[in-house]
Formats: structure tokens, C-alpha cells, sequence
């Protein structure tokens, strides 16, 4: 009896694995149909999202020589996120080499005048119309803060130059794109070095941190984030006139928090919003200045060596 009943329910038993084997394939394939059509669908979403994206360049500008990206290009690939490595100055400010000249070391701005009036571009044709005025920006706990009455100008002037600025983007995020930590590092007052919270900030690569601005966008992208303190290194050689004509460009390597984001990259010219600027001659040497864009950015630490590159031994 026993025998008969297994002999008689082994084919059922079959039939009903065949069943859930042929249950379960139909399940598995409509799985994958729902994860494809997710899929696509969020494929969609986010072409829709990108394609209506509000655009943070421009594709009216200028095309800048070459004739591949215009200035602040919305479609020039933003640069690759690089995080970059720790440094003593993650926690305190680093002191100055024994030949520079400090321009800033958390205590006072005697070292700058205030500056109402034009710069990159602007800077040489309008020097004149500039107003220069006391410096109001807040100092305190070891640095100094954006203040929106006005930039900040060195007193002194330089040509070729080692720089140094420790800097810190508003660690209460606030605006977006060109609005959130913008202010700049204005080298002879007219090749602005940007200054911007580009951690998790998209906006056109050739105005983001450490961009040369409107010209190249950093090789990658070495942000640290909103309220941390990030280094710039820069070697900057001055360009040369003679007789009133270009001899030789304006050229700029930078290091972002160690990391290498300008390489002796040329300066097309003084750098400007929306144009293609062209170099006007100007003097061998001028103020560095600190730009104000309306966001509380702070500086820590400001040095700066004179390079004679001229005249190297
Ligand atoms: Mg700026």
C-alpha cells in the first residue's frame, strides 16, 4: 500500500515541481521586466532632470581661443572629485617662510586697504577710479572675514610671486553655483585665482575653486568642505611688456590642499566674467587682491616670496 501510494503520488509530485519551477522562472522574468521598465524610467527622470537643469554656464560667451569651450561653457566637463589628504593645516595655521612677507597672520589687516573699485579685467584702465578705503573686514579668532563694503588690497605690490592662502568657504551652506563661498584671490589685482565652495556645488568648470576664472577649470576637483580650511599654493610669473606690447603671458601653477589643479597653466588674459579679455600692458608689479562677492568667506593665513625668475643663478 505503502509502495502504491508513493508510486502513485511520485508523478504528481513532479507535475507539481514542474509547476512551481515554471511559477518561479514567471515570477524571475517579471522581476526583470519591472527592473528594466525602472530603469528606463529613471533613465528618463533623469535625462528630463538633466536636460531641464537650471544651467549653471552659458553657451551665449565667447568662444575662447581654440575655439572648443566658450567662457564659462555650461557643456566643458567638470573637473573629476579628487579628496585630498590631510595636512597640519587641517588643524592650525602654518607659518611663513623666513623671506616672505606676511600679508596676513590672524591678527590684524595692516598689511591692506580696503578697495571699492574694479578688478580682473577692469582693474588697470579703472585703477585710478578706484576708491581706496579703510578695511573693514572682521578679524578675529586668528582670521579675517569677508566684510560686503569692499575688497581687500595689499599695500605692497609684486610680480613674480609664491603665494600662500589658507581659506575657508561659510560652513552654513547658503546659495548655490557662483552665490555659495565665491570670493577670489585677484593676483596683480586682474588674474583672479576663484575662491569657491565647490564641495557639492556644480557650477561651470572654468569658475569653480581654484579655476583660473573664465580660462580652465582646475584638473580635478580638490575641495574640502564648507567650514574646513583649504590651502592654496600658487607660483604665479608675471607677464611681460615692452614697448607696450605682450612679450611674454601671465602664467600660473596651483596647488589646491596639496593637490596639483593648475599646471604653469598660460593666462589667456586678465580673467573677466561673460568676455574674452585680451592683456592690457600694466606695470611689472601689483597689489594682490582679495575679492568680496557678497559671501562671508574667511582668510588665515596670507604669505607671499618675491621670485626673481629673471634672474635665476
Ligand atoms: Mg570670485
Amino acid at each position: 500500500m505503502h509502495r502504491m501510494r508513493a508510486a502513485f503520488l511520485r508523478p504528481a509530485a513532479r507535475i507539481a515541481s514542474i509547476d512551481s519551477l515554471a511559477t518561479l522562472e514567471f515570477a524571475a522574468m517579471i522581476h526583470r521586466i519591472c527592473l528594466f521598465a525602472g530603469a528606463v524610467a529613471l533613465a528618463l527622470v533623469g535625462a528630463f532632470a538633466q536636460e531641464h537643469a537650471p544651467a549653471t554656464g552659458y553657451t551665449d560667451t565667447p568662444f575662447l581661443p581654440g575655439g572648443k569651450w566658450r567662457v564659462h561653457d555650461d557643456t566643458r566637463p567638470r573637473p573629476a572629485v579628487v579628496t585630498p589628504g590631510t595636512f597640519p593645516t587641517d588643524m592650525h595655521r602654518s607659518t611663513a617662510p623666513s623671506d616672505a612677507v606676511v600679508l596676513f597672520d590672524g591678527t590684524d589687516l595692516s598689511q591692506w586697504v580696503g578697495w571699492q573699485g574694479p578688478f580682473g579685467m577692469e582693474f588697470y584702465p579703472s585703477y585710478s577710479k578706484g576708491k581706496a578705503v579703510e578695511p573693514t573686514w572682521k578679524v578675529e579668532n586668528g582670521y579675517m572675514q569677508v566684510d560686503t563694503r569692499a575688497n581687500l588690497l595689499s599695500k605692497q605690490k609684486f610680480g613674480d610671486i609664491q603665494l600662500h592662502v589658507e581659506w575657508a568657504a561659510p560652513e552654513a551652506v547658503a546659495g548655490a553655483s557662483q552665490g555659495r563661498g565665491n570670493s577670489g584671490i585677484g593676483i596683480m589685482g586682474t588674474y583672479e585665482i576663484q575662491v569657491l565652495d565647490s564641495f557639492n556645488n556644480k557650477t561651470y568648470a572654468d569658475g569653480q575653486a581654484a579655476s583660473l576664472y573664465g580660462e580652465y577649470p582646475p584638473l580635478v576637483n580638490a575641495s574640502r568642505e564648507p567650514g574646513k580650511w583649504q590651502t592654496y599654493d600658487i607660483v604665479f610669473e608675471a607677464p611681460r611688456f615692452t614697448d607696450g606690447k605682450l612679450v611674454k603671458p601671465a602664467f600660473a601653477t596651483v596647488f589646491h590642499n596639496g593637490v596639483l589643479v593648475q599646471n604653469r597653466q598660460e593666462l589667456l588674459g586678465p580673467t573677466a566674467h561673460r568676455v574674452r579679455s585680451e592683456y592690457v600692458p600694466h606695470e611689472a608689479e601689483g597689489p594682490i587682491l582679495l575679492q568680496m562677492h557678497g559671501n562671508p568667506v574667511r582668510y588665515r593665513s596670507v604669505w607671499v616670496r618675491r621670485l626673481n625668475l629673471d634672474d635665476k643663478p
